[in-house]
């Protein structure tokens, strides 16, 4: 018998999926709900033996899905697709009870994305090719061979959004999938072994492992057969992961953490930019691609931080049920403690506070007030590390080149925003931005044809479009020679 919870009146299975059944593990782990740190599942606790029978039941699985043709593998990503959109609601609010952001973001938002992830990938799978070409006479075909095993990790910030960007682009690669979602929000996840198997997609084909990070993470990614690991999650763990992974060569693409700039010149649409630059508060502050740096051209920084104060100050923060909420709590008690950390040693050195700078007190538990601290000193950690919660830092700037020179000076290089209304300007400091993505004039418009990933710590690779099929396929060049044939005629 399966172990399952009802979350919101909503079945929830809690063990491993493996060959396409449930798989209990000894020990389980305590899954906490953010909103009021109840907790919601006790989830099995995978270690070595679940990584070892995840993985063999994907091998085992590999080579009859690497032998189907493109047309079906499409056609049963699409019907997972029909299944997350005929699971929406529940979905969506396991996910909001799971991890704490916004209701109404998950049902208009980010379970239609995840839908979308499956459709897009696809459907772009069967547009997937390249003109041969010759050489000497000779035909080269290029074709995209599936790799094999593919290991994907996610993090809990956006999980079957971020799982699903990952699970669908190897699906429909001809991969096999062994999936660890985080610890902190494990659910939905699990929702969607039901939802792939009803799909029609074989048993074995994708598997769940879940657990604590630390303590499965390692059997997975050292796995002699696993093929590829796609990593989205924090710049610490991506370093472990890529350290053990290069002891088989085996190929990671790491999407990491960021400390983006916003930059804010003095001749752009300024309600715009402070409207837009609120919006780096969304979910908690949780976003990878946030813009927490608001570099501000001087002659505009004061009406620019008057009017910023003014509407962050309108943020409504409370329950993430609620449909008048704008932000809710952050995931995990540790995860609290460790940005009002920042905020504490921020305050110590001295960092002027211009909004927020501690926990609502008034709601108590996991919320914490949206914070702007001005004009830190160069290389301060407030202004320099990722915080990942709803924290932001104001400087100003005196010109184009200076605003360039802050807004690379860090490690991260995720993405960036400039908000100016000379397109000659726009584009001068687009290219010069270190960033896997420049937004001019606008945030958040994503494109799953466009490139995404990291520069520097911010991650290795891209995936997206072609990017994806690159990542997790073996890429072959097949040359033929038109003589020789049997018969001497050519094909
Ligand atoms: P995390 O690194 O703590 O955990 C991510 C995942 O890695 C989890 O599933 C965790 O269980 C697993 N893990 C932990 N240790 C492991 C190990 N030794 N081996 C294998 N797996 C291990 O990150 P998080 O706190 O879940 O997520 C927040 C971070 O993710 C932030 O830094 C954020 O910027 C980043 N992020 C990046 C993107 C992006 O696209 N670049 C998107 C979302 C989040």
């Amino acid at each position: 018998m399966s172990r399952t919870v009802s979350v919101a009146q909503v079945d929830v299975e809690l063990d491993h999926w493996i060959g396409g059944r449930r798989v209990a593990s000894k020990e389980t782990f305590d899954d906490v709900s953010p909103i009021d740190e109840s907790v919601l599942a006790r989830v099995a606790r995978g270690g070595p033996t679940e990584a070892a029978a995840a993985v063999a039941a994907a091998s085992a699985a590999f080579p009859a899905w690497r032998r189907t043709r493109p047309e079906e593998r499409a056609a049963v990503l699409h019907r997972i697709a029909d299944g997350i959109e005929a699971r929406l609601e529940d979905l969506a609010m396991v996910e909001t009870l799971d991890n704490g952001a916004l209701l109404r973001s998950h049902r208009k938002g980010v379970m239609p994305r995840a839908a979308h992830n499956f459709r897009f990938f696809a459907d772009w799978l069967l547009k997937l090719g390249h003109e041969d070409f010759e050489t000497r006479g000779h035909r080269n075909h290029v074709s995209w061979d599936p790799a094999g095993v593919a290991l994907l990790i996610t993090p809990w910030n956006a999980p079957l959004m971020l799982a699903t960007w990952k699970v669908a682009p190897a699906l429909a690669a001809g991969n096999t999938v062994v999936l660890k979602p985080a610890e902190w929000s494990p659910l939905t996840a699990s929702m969607l072994c039901e939802i792939a198997r009803d799909a029609g997609l074989p048993d074995g084909v994708l598997n769940v492992v879940q657990g604590i990070g630390e303590e499965v993470g390692p059997a997975l990614v050292g796995h002699p057969d696993v093929a590829r690991i796609s990593f989205t999650g924090s710049v610490p763990t991506g370093r472990r992961i890529s350290a053990q992974a290069a002891e088989a060569l085996t190929p990671v693409s790491l999407e990491l953490g960021g400390k983006s700039p916003l930059v804010v010149f003095a001749d752009c649409d300024l309600d715009v930019a402070v409207s837009q630059a609120v919006e780096q508060y969304d979910n908690a502050g949780q976003v990878c691609l946030a813009g927490t740096r608001l570099l501000v051209e001087g002659s505009i920084r004061e009406e620019f931080e008057q009017k910023f104060v003014a509407r962050a100050t309108a943020i409504v923060q409370g329950d993430p049920r609620d449909e008048d909420t704008d932000i809710g709590p952050q995931v995990s008690r540790e995860h609290f403690e460790r940005i009002d950390g920042f905020v504490t040693r921020a305050k110590e050195q001295g960092v002027r506070v211009a909004l927020g700078g501690g926990p609502n007190l008034e709601l108590g538990g996991l919320y914490y007030r949206p914070t702007l601290f001005a004009d830190p000193e160069p290389g301060a950690e407030i202004a320099t590390e990722e915080v990942f919660g709803p924290v932001l830092t104001i400087q100003s700037f005196d010109d184009e080149a200076q605003a360039v020179v802050m807004a690379n000076d860090t490690v991260y290089g995720l993405a960036a925003t400039v908000f100016t209304g000379d397109p000659e300007k726009a584009s001068r400091v687009s290219s010069s931005l270190v960033a896997g993505t420049v937004w001019v004039n606008c945030f958040f418009v994503r494109d799953l044809q466009a490139p995404f990933g990291g520069s520097r710590q911010s991650g290795i690779g891209r995936e997206g479009g072609d990017w994806s099929f690159d990542f997790f396929c073996d890429v072959k060049n097949t040359v033929t020679s038109p003589h020789h044939w049997k018969g001497g005629t050519s094909p």
